[in-house]
């Protein structure tokens, strides 16, 4: 092991839950769990929503589906928190990325950075979903695609 492999294997994710609240949110949770992404998609102009809004610009209310996508994407930005905000749960350092996608565009899904490289990541970095999975729920965390060197652009 590496000096490199010890810092990513103390990189943490913050342990919260699904909320239960929204209704809104369930397909996308459900999808989670079943270790997919899903995000809500406009039946008439084809224009992928997140979060889920109220109706699309394009004027089309209630005609929405939830599609999967392949569940990879490109760091659009990022932070290594180091200090917790969140209430419990949370042994920082952990890393949080603001991720989209190709096959989803307009979509940026905020998530945690897990596996080799999460310590150090790079704006455009290509990512891989890497669900993690906890007792009771699971997160849509991303790991960095190993078959590309970190810090390759997205053409
Ligand atoms: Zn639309």
């Amino acid at each position: 092991m590496t000096d490199t492999d010890l810092s990513a294997a103390e990189m943490s994710v913050p342990e919260y839950a699904p909320p239960k609240d929204v209704p809104e949110l369930a397909p996308f949770w459900d999808g989670v769990g079943r270790g997919e992404l899903v995000f809500p998609r406009c039946r008439a102009c084809r224009r992928w929503h997140w979060y889920p809004g109220p109706g699309c610009p394009c004027g089309h209310d209630d005609e929405f589906e939830w599609s999967a996508v392949a569940g990879r994407g490109v760091i659009y930005s990022f932070t290594i928190v180091h200090r917790a905000f969140l209430p419990s749960g949370s042994t920082p350092p952990y890393a949080v990325a603001l991720v989209e996608f190709e096959d989803a565009p307009g979509v940026r899904l905020v998530t945690n950075l897990v596996g080799e490289g999460a310590d150090s990541p790079r704006i455009g970095d290509r990512v891989v979903l890497s669900p993690t999975v906890f007792d009771t729920h699971t997160l849509p965390t991303f790991a960095l695609e190993r078959d590309r060197p970190v810090g390759e652009r997205h053409p």
